[in-house]
């Protein structure tokens, strides 16, 4: 008990130091900073590597930045400044005017300073920055005269007034901007940069009474004041819609929250000597080793940012500032050696003096991203496999597997614009954001046209196939989150006029209305009238490279759902190691086959159906004969009929509706009578609820011809295919099995038939015979379904549908509702229910491996091709998943990172527990990963 008093001691002094104000502002100036890459969640990204440059001795100007911490407190404390910020931000102010020499509101040598936001995952424009704060109408006199230069100081104080009344005061910056057009009109001047000293003057004039006519109050003069407003304005720009709609399509967290960094200003306006750009390290569309960017001389970044200007190429630095543009370049270069990635770097030159603001990760196209990767890793041996694995997002794969306009295709295009992406596109052209939105929820492909995008239409630009402006360069916002989406997208097409009022554009003598269709061709940047043919992708060295790599990292497999042989051929091209799914009920729908399939369902006797079955069977055998070959050494897993029959036969409405039509007029009796019938069977098979009425295996047991015929025609291609010299592997699924006694039966019936082909044709082809796990019953009679089922595969969407009881061809009705008010938080039937629908899985996976260890599982649902849902079924133990052909790369990268960070994860829980024995859960994991690479291969 001596101990007690001590320990006592101690808690107090922690329950001390944790009320201690904590650390909220991080400075960074002449080569010194307080904080470092490793510091990205409390400074947000461009905060702590504004700090790591600094100490790296690139040129940063001085400044300090605000920590996500400090948001964190002043959201917690109701937008309060918790205790302690403010003294910390003014001790850091104090510093900061300390570095730069010059102090915030000193009247003959002010200090300006941005106050930049910053969260932790970079968001592009989503949220707010104010630049030239601590201007007032005493100060821009003393820039002028300091600087002699009163164009540049007026112009300073017009965009600060801009950028506070839009920021801060909630001004909508067209008040500015339509004054802006005029001024230019007036002086007859074609851009910003042109208009003179006392045009300028006279706009502050100007805007300030917007600003005293719009708040009722002038505008701020105190800059202390304007510093304390402009970083509130930045901690709540999170909330801004644009970066609501940014973190939910990106899906990123709500509580991460921004930094602010205040920093001193640089100036790319001060005239010809001076401006601003933005560059990469590699070109971000390609990947190719070259510096790709863009400049605007005598201007402030937001510029270029903006599309405001159209920006020149880096090379027009090259010649107009040899000097900077070396410096540049051996940055850049030390950068991206530093960070080990390709880099994307804000810079201005202030009368020939190079200054970095910023730089990250640049965003690239999934091509570059795939060659810079690989080429990261194997000719510069800079990253090992796995980090060039990881540095591939599988949904960004999906870029590399798009369509391009045919290059055969012949048309004249009407414009040509600068392409952002590769990616081509076909769409009615629509003018608003919002329409778009609305149009892609009704299934339309449409092309959102715009003079350039903003933050503000990122939803719209989401909706839409591709995006057009007719202004801004190849780092203008549309450009660059098109990019990050691998979405079709052509900028800065200049003889595109965009005439919103009039639901027009024109190009030229052309003039295209809202509705009509366009194409853009995303390769060479055209616009062209009406539909163009597209192609399917081909695959660079470095994308098989890479999918090599995953193939042989991951240890969960992936298969291709495919209904044809086309489509197994085209899945075995895109990497799959089998299929995961045959829907047999897709060969029903062929021309010579419905005539059939509805005489079957016809038949008023057992002989009557047999007939017609018998029919089928030779069509249904030359498909699987197909797909064996096709996929030849692979399993092929094929479902037994699943919909209900009604499907295949007219729509009840237009049978009645004819029906009728023919009763009114008498004639045609013929016709009559046939549609007589086909009504009154329709009227049989109704039923209230089809989706959970008389289908899946229930059809089969009731109609056991059916499945008897299917199987049969499943072993007799095997055996023939197998007689060619081929492996064959067929596994027949048996769907929507509920009971024990369902598995049972279907299991000796197929047997039966199975056995009896193989006695036919003397082949011994091994089958198997397994179930779809997709009633939630079947999930936890698992162990008892695995008695009779030699595999399960989760049909994750009949799962889901019932797990939730949400009809999927219903949800539409309330998911937008439920996105929005954030009661689901994703469709889920697009992003697999972990919580729930994932925990019967793994309740199946676990009941099912207790009868059978290592038994084969998969599944087969939409979710198959998504990562983060593919992730989850890595997790729990899965042998494969199963997906559309066109996702299967993205599903084996997924699978690829799944395992390395599963390997991650281990050897960090290893370290903790030091010695002792593993935590079980990854222990078990590690076990059923062990049967699984055996299972697998
Ligand atoms: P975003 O996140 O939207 O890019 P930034 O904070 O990076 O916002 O700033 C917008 C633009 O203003 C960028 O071009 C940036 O380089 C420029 N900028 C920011 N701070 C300064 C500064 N202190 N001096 C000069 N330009 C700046
Ligand atoms: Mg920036
Ligand atoms: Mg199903």
């Amino acid at each position: 008990m001596a101990h007690t008093g001590s320990r006592k001691k101690a808690r107090q002094r922690s329950r001390h130091s944790s009320a201690r104000t904590p650390k909220y502002v991080y400075a960074f100036a002449n080569g010194k900073a307080e904080g470092s890459s490793a510091l990205r969640n409390l400074l947000g990204g461009k905060g702590c590597e504004l700090a790591e440059m600094t100490k790296l001795g690139v040129p940063v100007p001085p400044g300090f930045t605000i920590t996500t911490e400090a948001w964190a407190a002043y959201n917690a404390a109701g937008k309060k400044h918790p205790p302690g910020l403010w003294s910390q931000v003014t001790a850091g102010l104090a510093g900061l005017e300390a570095a730069a020499g010059t102090r915030l509101g000193d009247p003959a040598r002010p200090l300006l300073v941005s106050v930049r936001s910053g969260a932790r995952a970079s968001m592009p424009g989503m949220m707010d920055t104010v630049l030239n704060l601590g201007l007032n109408d005493r100060t821009v006199e003393g820039l002028a005269q300091r600087t002699k230069n009163e164009r540049f100081a007026w112009d300073c104080y017009r965009r600060f007034i801009t950028l506070f009344g839009d920021v801060v005061l909630a001004i909508d910056r067209r008040a500015f901007d339509v004054r802006l057009d005029a001024a230019k009109a007036r002086a007859g001047v074609k851009t910003d940069a042109d208009l003179p000293a006392g045009a300028l003057r006279e706009l502050v004039t100007e805007f300030k009474s917007v600003v005293q006519s719009q708040t009722g109050r002038p505008f701020p003069q105190d800059p202390l004041e304007q510093l304390r407003l402009a970083i509130d304005a930045v901690f709540d720009s999170w909330w801004a819609k644009k970066a609501v709609d940014y973190r939910r399509i990106h899906r990123l967290p709500e509580d991460w929250g921004t930094a602010v960094t205040v920093m001193a200003m640089v100036f790319g306006n001060v005239g010809p000597t001076s401006g601003t750009g933005v560059c990469f390290s590699r070109d971000p569309a390609s990947g190719e080793r070259r510096f790709f960017g863009e400049f605007l001389v005598n201007a402030q970044g937001e510029d270029v940012v903006a599309g405001i200007r159209t920006p020149e190429p880096i090379d027009a630095l090259k010649t107009r500032m040899p000097a900077v543009y070396r410096k540049l370049t051996a940055i850049k270069d030390r950068l991206e050696a530093h960070y080990r990635d390709m880099q994307d770097i804000e810079f201005t030159v202030q009368e020939g003096r190079l200054y970095i603001l910023q730089t990250r990760s640049g965003k690239r196209t999934a091509a570059a991203a795939v060659r810079i990767a690989v080429e990261m890793s194997t000719k510069e041996r800079r990253v090992d496999r796995d980090t060039a694995l990881l540095r591939v997002e599988p949904a960004s794969l999906h870029q590399l597997l798009v369509k391009t306009v045919d290059p055969r295709a012949k048309y004249a295009a009407i414009a040509r614009g600068l392409p952002a992406t590769p990616a081509a596109a076909v769409g009615k052209v629509v003018f608003e954001p919002e329409r778009a939105v609305d149009m892609a929820l009704r299934e339309e492909k449409v092309i959102l046209v715009r003079t350039e995008t903003s933050p503000e239409d990122v939803a719209g630009m989401h909706a839409a196939q591709g995006v057009l402006t007719s202004r801004g360069g190849l780092t203008s916002h549309a450009a660059v989150v098109a990019r990050g989406w691998g979405k079709c997208c052509v900028v800065g097409a200049g003889d595109v006029v965009v005439d919103e009022e009039n639901h027009l554009f024109r190009a030229g003598r052309a003039v295209v209305r809202e509705g009509q269709v366009i194409t853009l061709n995303g390769a060479t940047g055209e616009v062209i009238v009406g539909t163009q043919p597209l192609v399917d992708p081909t695959f660079s060295d470095e994308f098989k490279t890479l999918l090599g790599w995953a193939r042989d990292r991951a240890t969960t497999r992936v298969r291709a759902n495919a209904d044809t042989p086309a489509d197994a051929t085209k899945a075995r091209e895109f990497g799959a190691e089998g299929i995961g799914l045959v829907r047999t009920e897709h060969m029903f729908f062929g021309e010579e086959r419905i005539p059939i399939v509805r005489e079957m369902i016809m038949a008023g006797d057992l002989q009557a159906r047999k007939k017609a079955v018998d029919q089928l069977l030779p069509f249904q055998r030359e498909d699987f004969i197909g797909i064996f070959r096709a996929m030849a050494p692979h399993p092929v897993t094929i479902r037994l009929l699943d919909p209900p029959l009604h499907e295949f036969l007219p729509k009840y409405k237009e049978v009645l509706e004819e029906y009728t039509r023919l009763d009114a007029r008498g004639f045609n009796p013929e016709r009559h009578a046939e549609l007589g019938l086909v009504k009154a069977r329709l009227e049989a098979l109704l039923e209230a609820n089809p989706m959970l009425g008389h289908r899946g295996c229930r059809l089969g047991i009731t109609f056991p011809e059916i499945y008897d015929m299917q199987v049969r025609a499943i072993m007799e291609a095997a055996c023939e295919v197998a007689g060619e010299g081929l492996t064959v592997e067929p596994e027949i699924m048996i769907p929507l099995t509920g009971t024990v006694a369902e598995m049972k039966l279907t299991r000796e019936m197929t047997d039966r038939v199975a056995r009896q082909v193989i006695s036919e044709t003397g082949k011994n082809v091994r089958y198997a015979v397994g179930t779809m796990i997709e009633v939630p019953r079947a999930a936890l009679v698992a162990d008892r379904i695995a008695e009779h089922a030699e595999f399960f595969s989760f049909g994750t969407n009949d799962l889901t549908q019932m797990t939730y009881g949400y009809s999927r061809d219903d949800i539409g009705k309330f998911l937008p509702f439920y996105l929005e008010k954030k009661l689901l938080p994703h469709d889920p039937f697009a992003v697999l229910d972990q919580r729930g629908v994932g925990e019967l899985m793994r309740i199946g996976i676990e009941r099912g491996r207790r009868t059978v260890p290592g038994l084969k599982v998969g599944i087969c649902g939409e979710h198959g091709g998504e990562p983060s849902s593919v992730e989850f079924c890595h997790r729990i133990g899965m042998t494969y998943v199963s997906c559309s052909p066109y996702m299967v790369p993205v599903a084996w990268l997924a699978a690829a990172q799944a395992e390395i960070k599963e390997g991650e994860a281990q050897s960090k829980a290893g370290r903790q527990w030091q010695g002792e024995a593993q935590p079980k859960a990854s222990r078990a994991n590690m076990q059923s990963r062990h049967r699984r690479s055996k299972s697998a291969r």
